[in-house]
Formats: C-alpha cells, structure tokens, sequence
C-alpha cells in the first residue's frame, strides 16, 4: 500500500493576532492544494476550533485541524490543560505530541509523551507523534538509540491496528526553527532506522504502512529533494507554516 504524503503546519503560539490567524487560514482554504496529499494545520489552542469553524465556512473540509497538545485525562482539576476527550467531541481530528519544545521546554518525558498518545488513540485521535535528537546527541552518534528510546515508550502501549493512527514525525532538535535542514541523505537514514525500528518492533505491515515525516526548517527549496527519499512521507512545518510558501510545500510532489 502506497502511503498517502503527509504535510502538517505547526503553527507553534503564532500568530499574534486573531485577524492574521483569519487571513492564514482564509488563504489556504482557498489555495490550489494537491488532493494527493493530508495537509493539516495546528493552531494554537485559543485558535483550533475557530479555525475549523472558519475552514468550515469557507466550504474547505479538505485541511484539517490538529491541537499542539494535549493531556492524558479525559476531563477534571488540570488547569491550563485541554484533553483528547474534549478534541474529540469539538471534532478535532488531530494532536501533535512529544514535540521537541513539549519535551525540553515543558520536561515532558518519553514515557508521559507515550500516555498522551495513549490516551489520544483510546480517544479517537490520531496522533502526530515527534521524536528526535539534540545536536549533542547526533554529535555523540546516539540519534538512533535517542529516537528508540522515544518510540520505545509507545511501542508496548499500542496495539498493531493502533499504529493507523499515528505519523510519526522525526525532527532532529538542531534543525527546529534554526534555518539548518537536515541533509535529505540524513533524512533518509534516520527514516529508513525508524521503519526498520518498527518492523522488529511492532510489525513488518505497521513499518510499510506507517507515515514517517521529517520536521525541521523544512522550506520551499530544501523540500523536493528531502520529498524525493524513499522513506520520507512528508513534513511537519513550523515557521514556513505561516507563509504562503507553505503551499508550494504541500505541493512538492506535483
Ligand atoms: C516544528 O515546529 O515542528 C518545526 C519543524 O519548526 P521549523 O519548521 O520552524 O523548524
């Protein structure tokens, strides 16, 4: 089974305005979009059911709508949090979890990560599922132990169907928001280690089918030969999001 390409648009806490969050989500509900491909856009929390009301209003049920994040309880005494239940019933069909700045920035640890996804799966959620490495990682030549230790929290908390649900994002730490692509060659390698993971680990068929995406200053230029690897299935975009070279991106394959 072919897999489908994969394009989602972190938005990260941008933008600053609701009147510029209106005019980016009104541009790409009116953009030329390559229906080959699953493009969905995670606002901020403020912003995602607006935003899919306003998708929804321009007639566009195209682009989906994903949270940036969200707990592992279903509704209770967590303030400041939002859980996959309550994604669910506002019918948003997505959540990123385990990205790096959750992880670093927020101490959210592979095994907690690995509940969240957990949590989002038995919610109905399907789940873009970040891992990768620091630069001091990749320099000390442990990118494939760091990105198995992340996968191996999950590993045991999914069953085979489950894995339908999830794309994973690899997005090496060095290259988030720093204007450093990574190299598609190294792209590619890690990719290809994550699928072979899989295989051993879950299942040859959840290895073939599952969705593994690269993350990490993805722009225009860099994006055709990164897409042209056989083991990369998209991206995930972060500041490029937020510029109508998004839509080239989404594109990249036409
Ligand atoms: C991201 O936030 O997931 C990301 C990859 O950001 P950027 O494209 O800005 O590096």
């Amino acid at each position: 089974m072919a897999r489908k390409f994969f394009v989602g648009g972190n938005f990260k806490m941008n933008p600053a305005t609701r009147a510029e969050k209106v005019k980016l989500v009104e541009t790409l509900a009116a953009a030329d979009l390559d229906p080959n491909v699953d493009v969905v856009i995670a606002p901020p929390a403020l912003y995602v059911i607006p935003t899919a009301e306003l998708l929804k209003a321009k007639g566009n049920s195209f682009v989906k709508v994903a949270a940036q994040n969200c707990y592992i309880k279903s509704s209770g005494a967590f303030t400041g949090e939002t859980s996959p239940a309550q994604l669910a019933d506002a019918e948003i069909p997505y959540v990123i979890l385990g990205h790096s700045e959750r992880r670093t920035l927020f101490h959210e640890t592979s095994a907690f990560v690995a509940q969240k996804t957990k949590a989002a799966i038995d919610t109905g959620l399907s789940v873009i599922l970040c891992i990768g490495e620091t630069l001091a990682e990749r320099e000390a030549g442990t990118t494939l132990a760091v990105v198995e230790e992340q996968l191996n929290a999950v590993v045991p908390l999914l069953s085979a169907e489950e894995w339908s649900k999830i794309v994973i994002a690899y997005e090496p730490v060095w290259a988030i928001g720093t204007g450093k692509v990574a190299t598609a060659a190294q792209a590619q390698e890690v990719h290809a280690a994550i699928r072979n993971f899989l295989s051993k680990a879950v299942s040859p068929s959840v290895a073939e089918n599952t969705r593994i995406i690269y993350g990490g200053s993805v722009s225009e230029k860099a994006a055709p030969e990164l897409a042209s690897q056989p083991d990369i299935d998209g991206f995930l975009v972060g500041g490029a999001s937020l510029k109508p070279e998004f839509i080239a991106i989404v594109n990249v394959l036409r």
